[in-house]
């Protein structure tokens, strides 16, 4: 993947500056044809190549869109990537509620029928949705396209990418199975531990059944991850020894820390990692995850997640009327002004309120 970076700090999606927790991935397709990437992003970092029209969208636009990176040619021909807002920002690409929820970027389409192109752009989208999946713990069975989120009522009515993809024998399901493959031929190059001299950490049921092997990293905490992920399985090293869990006898090259709810709640487990750092910017990033030691000891406790709801009042509104609708009773209305540090019982349209758990 050629992944550049040129943040959209001139576009409203971005001044707006909201934040989501990632949790899933939506592929576009641009609905043009025009693959050249300067179309879209600019002003020209010599890459890019020069837009005549200046119409690129980094700048104010009469159109409220943005989506977080873009596929397709530099001016050189050659296909890459550009992100243009910070993966966690809140973008404006679904015209649904999918925005809250979902990375979204869109490939540049050309005419539809060069099969060259598809096929680079098509592998450069595969390999950017491995390298999102691993940057925020994510599976290919998060990953939709904006037609898919619009069968599932997060997404406006658009037909991307499946007006495009089938006409080169590809779909969805074909797409997210080649991410599955490219996440277990992960490289881990997003992990923080030195790569071994030589070989890689095979993540198998036993030694000798190569049969079984889930995948092969070169940073050890990736293969400890996806062995957790999977009971029965262990992590050698090129010599067959295996090095996660330890083996009785042996030990474990380092200790790992594993970011869950609880350490009971083995099922909720965001990562494992061998750099406490790691484990602890993963728990903030999912409120009401801890960072547990080999022992299950908590060594660090993340944000709560939150305990109330929000809710957005409405003309005509009370708080009586909003505390019988979201808490079953009128009465309660004392603990949603509680909650909000109200000292009266004003409320105006617009206001967001903090509701309590039922
Ligand atoms: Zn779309």
């Amino acid at each position: 993947m050629k992944l550049n970076k040129l943040i959209f700090t001139e576009n409203a999606c971005y001044k707006a500056g909201r934040k989501i927790t990632p949790k899933g991935i939506m592929v576009h397709s641009t609905g043009a044809n025009n693959p050249w990437l300067k179309r879209y992003v600019g002003p020209d970092d010599g890459k890019l190549g020069k837009n005549q029209y200046n119409n690129h969208w980094n700048q104010p636009m009469s159109r409220e869109v943005c989506c977080h990176a873009f596929i397709g040619k530099l001016a050189d021909g050659s296909v890459a990537t550009y992100q243009v807002l910070p993966w966690d920002h809140r973008g404006w690409h679904a015209g649904g509620s999918a925005n809250n929820t979902h990375i979204g970027f869109e490939i540049c389409e050309d005419g539809l029928s060069d099969r060259t192109y598809f096929d680079r752009v098509y592998r450069e989208a595969v390999e950017l949705c491995a390298y999102l999946c691993r940057q925020y713990g994510l599976t290919e069975k998060n990953i939709i396209c904006h037609s898919e989120g619009h069968a599932q009522g997060i997404a406006s009515n658009h037909g991307d990418v499946m007006h495009w993809f089938p006409k080169h024998g590809k779909n969805m399901d074909a797409f997210r199975a080649a991410v599955k493959v490219e996440l277990a031929a992960s490289s881990g190059d997003t992990g923080s531990e030195p790569a071994p001299a030589s070989g890689l950490y095979r993540v198998r049921k036993s030694w000798s059944d190569a049969a079984s092997q889930l995948g092969a990293f070169k940073v050890l905490a990736n293969a400890t991850a996806l062995a957790d992920k999977n009971p029965g399985y262990a992590v050698f090293d090129e010599s067959g020894r295996q090095v996660y869990p330890a083996a009785s006898g042996g030990s474990a090259d380092s200790p790992l820390y594993r970011v869950r709810k609880s350490w009971a709640d083995a099922a909720t487990q965001k990562g494992a990692f061998a750099v406490l750092d790691n484990a602890k910017r993963c728990a903030d990033e999912n409120p009401g995850y801890s960072v547990f030691d080999e022992e299950g000891k908590v060594v660090y406790t993340g944000k709560a997640a939150p305990a109330y709801t929000t809710y957005t009042v409405k003309r005509g509104d009370s708080l009586w009327a909003i505390a019988a609708r979201t808490l079953g009773k009128g009465t309660r209305y004392t603990e949603i002004k509680k909650l909000n540090g109200l000292t009266s019982d004003l409320i105006y349209a617009g206001q967001v309120l903090k509701i309590p758990q039922k």
